[in-house]
């Protein structure tokens, strides 16, 4: 049998289920929950955080300034000074990379925030969450 999917049978040899890996399910899951008629909940986003990419970044840290865990929303303000001491959440860890690309979806608003960080700073972008069904919301400034 192969490694991510594991059949489950009762003691009479009747199949009772199966079992993925986190990783498996993760990637069929919508197409799963689709097929099932399942509706889910759209806030719902149980992606684990890359915490191994985090952690394999501030490894090969190479930036003049220390390791930075400040994070702050400009959409509701919604602040930390540690993003990763925050129980729960503040901002949830979406996305970390070598090139110093990390992203945060501030748990309050769900906006998307990036960190880049370069030699000589740090940019920060900040993205309003969209929910596509609405779309007489429009915001204006
Ligand atoms: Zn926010």
């Amino acid at each position: 049998m192969s490694d991510i999917l594991t059949e489950l049978y009762d003691k009479d040899g009747n199949l009772l289920g199966a079992l993925l890996t986190a990783e498996a399910w993760a990637s069929v899951r919508d197409q799963v929950m689709a097929a099932l008629g399942v509706s889910q909940a759209p806030e719902i986003e149980e992606k684990p955080e890359p915490l191994s990419d985090w952690e394999l970044l501030t490894q090969y840290w190479d930036f003049p300034y220390p390791v930075d865990m400040d994070v702050a929303c400009e959409n509701c303000g919604n602040q930390t000074a540690n993003w990763s001491e925050d129980d729960p959440r503040r901002f949830r860890l979406t996305s970390a990379n070598l090139a110093g690309l990390v992203a945060f979806q501030c748990a309050n608003c769900r906006a998307k925030v990036v960190k880049k960080h370069f030699k000589d700073k740090i940019s920060t972008e900040c993205t309003p969450y969209r929910e596509e069904k609405i779309t007489t919301k429009e915001g204006r400034y």
